[in-house]
């Protein structure tokens, strides 16, 4: 959208049209615009770039409720559901015959794919005109994250220590601070895009996961509202007190994932979430549907802190399960 599009002080919902798909719909990214009555940066918050997360979709709506434009300084983007097509089909990725299924690697993308057309909506409508970016993550269905990422190798360096200012805002315990664009996800993700290519700094936040107990889910909803408040008051955005916060650092990411197919069960449940496990520590079983056995055992493959916890759930070769981050030596 342009600035002259934009209006006073005011909500509007904008559809961004993408483009015709074959049985005649149109595709459109819809974006929830929320102008504040004082001059001020802008904030977009993503989510849904993977269809099958869809935790944060749901926190949006307690979130645009928080926020009272008559105190707001600047402009909340949301785009609640980024990914409108892989989210109608539950998947993680689009399900179509193109070389580049997955949106969060699209960015920057030159061909007339589903997911390249969405980037380019994304990047010039919404991304462009941010001073900054959330972009929203958690496990698919019965798998769980708490942990906020930020770069560490955006070329500008200046960029990272906002990205890291982001981060530390967001108000979680744990800051994941590595390379994301030249290693994972990569300059094609949107936050590598956004700070290389774009010069907007951004953060990916990885809390939370829908499959688990009403309440358990609840307090991530919780914790997604309070970090997005925390990063309007870091930018200027609300003039309430800046809390405080303190991070420790997690790097490198190991998968803890079942190589055959079976029932997922964990040992190790939500309420071990980003804490401690030693190296060869039992996390969960996978057990065959069939026969009943136990055909593999889920073990921590080094000591660190829980990333990621399921719930029962069954699983395909690869579908995940755990993944236990390193301690970091950036103490930053
Ligand atoms: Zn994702």
């Amino acid at each position: 959208m342009t600035a002259a599009q934009l209006s006073d002080k005011g909500r509007a919902v904008r559809r961004l049209p993408v483009t015709t798909d074959l049985d005649g719909s149109e595709i459109e990214i819809v974006v929830n615009e929320l102008r504040g009555s004082e001059p001020g940066p802008t904030l977009a918050i993503v989510s849904a770039l993977h269809g099958s997360e869809w935790l944060a979709p749901i926190a949006n709506i307690d979130l645009l409720s928080h926020v009272d434009l008559d105190t707001l300084h600047g402009t909340l983007l949301v785009v609640p559901v980024a990914n409108p097509i892989a989210f109608a089909s539950g998947t993680r990725n689009i399900r179509d015959e193109s070389d580049s299924p997955d949106l969060n690697r699209s960015f920057g993308g030159k061909q007339a794919w589903l997911a390249d057309q969405m980037a380019r909506v994304l990047s010039e409508q919404v991304l462009a005109e941010a001073d900054a970016v959330i972009d929203f993550h958690c496990g698919p269905w019965g798998a769980a994250m708490d942990v906020v990422g930020c770069p560490s190798d955006y070329s500008d360096t200046e960029l990272n220590d906002r990205a890291l200012g982001l981060a530390r805002a967001f108000g979680r315990p744990f800051i994941r601070r590595v390379p994301m664009v030249s290693e994972f996800p990569g300059p094609k993700s949107m936050i590598g895009y956004a700070g290389e290519k774009l010069g907007v700094p951004a953060i990916v936040a990885e809390v939370g996961g829908v499959g688990f107990d009403a309440e358990v889910e609840s307090a991530w909803k919780q914790m997604l509202i309070d970090g997005v408040l925390g990063v309007m008051v870091h930018l200027g955005m609300l003039d309430w007190a800046q809390i405080e916060t303190t991070a420790e650092f997690v790097g490198a990411a190991h998968r803890v994932n079942p190589t055959r197919g079976g029932m997922v069960e964990p040992v190790l449940g939500a309420e071990r979430l980003m804490k401690p496990v030693e190296e060869g520590e039992l996390l969960g079983r996978v057990w065959s549907p069939y026969s009943f056995a136990v055909i593999e055992e889920l073990r921590s493959p080094v000591s660190g802190v829980l990333g990621m916890v399921p719930t029962a759930h069954p699983a395909r070769p690869g579908d995940w399960a755990y993944l236990v981050f390193e301690r970091s030596s950036w103490a930053g």
